[in-house]
């Protein structure tokens, strides 16, 4: 059989990415614009215009037909709508994206999450591959997430739950932008990280990044040891309640400081097991997420696919 193909598209708060990809997750072109810290709405719109014409030019060029048009994007989406709640993006909210780009391409778009859609891409070509219950986390400046259930994104009614960075580990802990208290992303995202390290080692927090942290913990230094068992611990304990509550065959760790290596993965996997109910992990694996940057065009594409075959 004939392979299909479709345009990926992974909107962040500083890139968009574009990929064209087969529906076996080959990528045969991708790309990347950068997106200014203050641009506009239309800014942005144009800019993701401007990148999916690309990807269609090399398309044609290839004699390749394009199904379709996968979009991530930050925030909630719900119908090809983003709602708001992307926080990095000026104006991002109430635009029916799908309708927009499918009135400029003539060609079916589909919107989502920019974590369900990494969470999906690994679910079809990467660490989740052949599984069907799954829960992804994204461990960067904040926590995303993403829940497969049954083989399928679950996001909750109108698309507006699975935030999983924002289950509370403290509940006397200090105010979350989310408007609570004590939430996960606070204690063990890359950003709480690089905070819990600056307090103990009395270093700028604009000298710091995760790779310095990781690279002091291989010296056995004191304070990267303490700082990456802390945030491991905090981890473990968000992952033991995804594990309580969703079952997951695996739980697949993704975000930058997921390259760090095995170790970390272990660290992982060592504190969520201690804190998880033991019968709902019974079946439960944690790894490391296996597609990188490409995870959110990716896992784009496959919602064009997913479409297709119902
Ligand atoms: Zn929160």
């Amino acid at each position: 059989m004939e392979p299909n193909y479709a345009i990926g598209i992974d909107l962040g708060g500083t890139f968009v990415k574009a990929a064209l990809v087969s529906d076996s997750g080959e990528i045969i072109f991708s790309n990347k614009l950068p997106i200014g810290p203050q641009a506009s709405k239309n800014t942005i719109l144009n800019t993701i215009e401007n990148i999916i014409q690309m990807a269609i030019s090399k398309a044609t060029k290839n004699q390749i037909i394009v199904e379709g048009i996968g979009m991530g994007t930050p925030g909630i989406v719900q119908d090809g709508v983003i709602l708001g709640g992307s926080e990095n993006l000026d104006g991002w909210e109430n635009i029916d994206l799908s309708s927009y780009y499918k009135k400029i391409f003539n060609l079916p778009v589909l919107v989502d999450n920019d974590a369900n859609l990494m969470g999906l891409g690994e679910f079809y070509y990467g660490a989740a591959k052949g599984c069907t219950d799954v829960v992804f986390l994204t461990i960067g400046t904040g926590i995303g997430g993403a829940v497969i259930v049954n083989s399928k994104l679950y996001g909750g009614y109108e698309n507006r739950g699975a935030e999983l960075g924002h289950v509370v580990v403290e509940h006397k802990g200090p105010d979350c932008n989310c408007g609570g208290k004590g939430c996960l992303e606070l204690y063990a995202s890359t950003t709480a990280l690089i905070k819990d390290y600056s307090k103990r080692s009395g270093k700028n927090i604009e000298d710091l990044n995760g790779y310095f942290i990781i690279k002091k913990f291989h010296e056995n230094e004191i304070n990267a040891v303490n700082c990456l068992q802390e945030h491991t611990d905090y981890l473990g304990h968000g992952i033991a309640s995804f594990i309580n509550t969703f079952a997951p065959q695996k739980v697949v760790i993704g975000g930058g400081i997921s390259d760090a290596g095995q170790f970390y993965i272990d660290m992982i996997s060592k504190s969520a097991f201690r804190y998880m109910m033991p019968s709902c992990g019974h079946n439960t694996e944690v790894v490391g997420a296996q597609l990188g940057n490409n995870a959110g065009s990716l896992g784009a594409a496959a919602l064009i696919f997913k479409a297709q075959n119902k």
